[in-house]
């Protein structure tokens, strides 16, 4: 009997190119209940007025089909690979990109993508290294997890990092998110979500601060240490009065996340990465024999 071999690059590739488009047009039923939720809190006339503009951009764009926000982003994806999956992760990369240009010029989609120094556009939303992975590489599991976040870039302009030293401790991570949201005011669209990252090196410190923002709103930390941390700051952050989109009001922030990990006796380093309002996410299963399953909430 004839064997058919199954195009995993294809199948790859289809999924890319849905995971981008589906991600921007449908936001995670625990962002809608997080603006839900924050309109009920709201006091300032203002800040509802925005809330109020929010949710009812989201549900246009779900009435229409269309687009959350205008800025469609940088397309970043996140993959876990099974070391018995079928499709070495180069073509894994070649079909996330094919993908990302497909969807943005069958949508079609704004493309963003520049040379960082001559500003000419690069393709739809591809580059050199874009559109960005992140892999992690799983043992005894033959799967593929791609989860896309595409990231606005009023948000990501509000990226920050400090090398604190370990005598600064925990007070020196609260300030320095502090002061970096209060920095920031208005300009990354809040409410959104802060993403934390601390310890690692300053390279990793920030990618753990971009996986904070991509978890759902609210799941806390596994070490109750640093999750007692995103309570705390989580208060905090609402106590600084900046409100939706700036304008004043009890909601500054939806949530805010940390991701850790050890470091060196004489680091602490601390990224902050504020993800806005339309935090978008879509996530697919692939498994070795080709099928896929699309999934909102992971
Ligand atoms: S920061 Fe977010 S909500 Fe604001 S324009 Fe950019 S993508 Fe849209």
């Amino acid at each position: 009997m004839a064997m058919v071999e199954t195009d995993l690059q294809g199948v790859v590739e289809d999924a890319a190119a849905h995971l981008y488009v589906w991600a921007l047009k449908d936001i995670p039923q625990d962002l809608r209940d997080a603006l839900a939720e924050a309109l009920t809190r709201e006091t300032s006339v203002p800040g509802r007025r925005v809330l109020e503009t929010i949710v009812r951009n989201v549900a246009v764009a779900d009435e229409e089909k269309n687009l959350v926000c205008q800025d469609t982003g940088i397309a970043v994806y996140t993959c876990r690979v099974g070391e018995g999956f079928p499709l070495h992760p180069a073509g894994i990369y070649e079909a996330l990109k094919t993908g990302t240009a497909r969807a943005t010029l069958e949508h079609p989609l704004r493309s963003n993508a520049v040379h960082t120094i001559t500003r000419e556009n690069t393709g739809p939303n591809i580059g050199h290294r874009l559109p960005i992975v992140h892999w992690e590489f799983i043992a005894d599991w033959d799967g593929l997890d791609v989860k896309c976040v595409p990231k606005g870039s009023g948000s990501e302009n509000m990226s920050f990092l400090k090398m604190c030293v370990p005598a600064d401790g925990v007070k020196g991570i609260k300030q320095f998110v502090l002061e970096s949201i209060v920095g920031a005011g208005g300009k990354p669209c809040p409410p959104g979500i802060v993403g934390v990252g601390i310890g690692g090196s300053a390279d990793y410190a920030m990618y753990l601060a971009k996986e904070a923002i991509a978890r759902p709103i609210g799941t806390r930390n596994f070490d109750p240490i640093v999750a007692r941390l995103e309570d705390e700051l989580y208060q905090l952050l609402n106590e600084t009065g900046i409100g939706p989109m700036g304008l004043g009001g009890d909601v500054t922030v939806l949530q805010c996340h940390i991701e850790h990990a050890d470091t060196h006796m004489t680091l602490n380093p601390v990224a902050v990465n504020y993800q806005c309002w339309a935090a978008r996410r879509a996530s697919v299963h692939v498994s070795a024999d080709g099928t896929v399953d699309f999934d909102r909430e992971a």
